[in-house]
């Protein structure tokens, strides 16, 4: 059985981990989808496709999930009628999804896809918006995602590209942060 789990992954964080762990134990192997592909160097998505695909990567290592799982990029297509079958397009064949996003849900349903709904871990804590406005405001994110992502974002300097992407160039700055 192969089971389908889809995220922008902005950035990969332990939610989207313990999600996958439970999602391992119901199916043999798991295509994870990075959504929203085309989409980078802004506040609300700072990292490429091709980032999060190794920083991805490099936490399934880690959990010892890599031989079990495909990683696909998908770009948007802002057509839903049509997202579904542009989805299977694009990935290997899968048996079910999960998600819990209400739209993703819906549009699977009506293409026949069975959908499960994995529980929320600490969403509070583990959700991507939050951790990118601790990210921005100097907050301690690092221990909400896996060692391995904190250091690969620190390594390419995500935190001073986020920050660089959040302003606007109305008054003249000469504070940007070192690239
Ligand atoms: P953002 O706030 O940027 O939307 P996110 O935390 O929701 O980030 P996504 O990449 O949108 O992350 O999430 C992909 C999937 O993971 C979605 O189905 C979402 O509901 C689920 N998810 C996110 N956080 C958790 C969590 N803490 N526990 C379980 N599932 C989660
Ligand atoms: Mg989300």
């Amino acid at each position: 059985m192969r089971g389908l789990y889809i995220g922008r992954f902005q950035p990969y964080h332990l939610g989207h981990e313990a999600v996958l762990e439970a999602i391992a134990k119901d199916v043999d192997e798991i295509v994870i989808v990075i959504g929203s592909a085309q989409e980078s160097h802004t506040k609300e998505n700072p990292f490429t496709a091709g980032e999060r695909m190794e920083m991805i990567c490099s936490a399934l290592e880690e959990a010892d999930l890599r031989r079990r799982c495909f990683v696909v990029p998908l770009q948007d297509v802002k057509r839903n009628s049509i997202w579904v079958s542009h989805l299977m397009s694009m990935v290997p064949h899968f048996d079910l999804a999960y998600s819990n996003n209400p739209l993703v849900v819906q549009l699977f349903k009506e293409a026949g896809v069975e959908v499960r709904r994995p529980p929320m871990y600490q969403r509070d804590l583990y959700s991507g918006t939050a951790i990118r406005r601790l990210m921005l405001e100097g907050g301690d994110w690092k221990g909400l995602v896996p060692c391995k992502i904190a250091s690969a974002i620190e390594k390419m300097g995500g935190i001073a590209r986020m920050a660089n992407v959040s302003r606007s160039d109305a008054c003249r700055q000469e504070n940007l942060e070192d690239l």
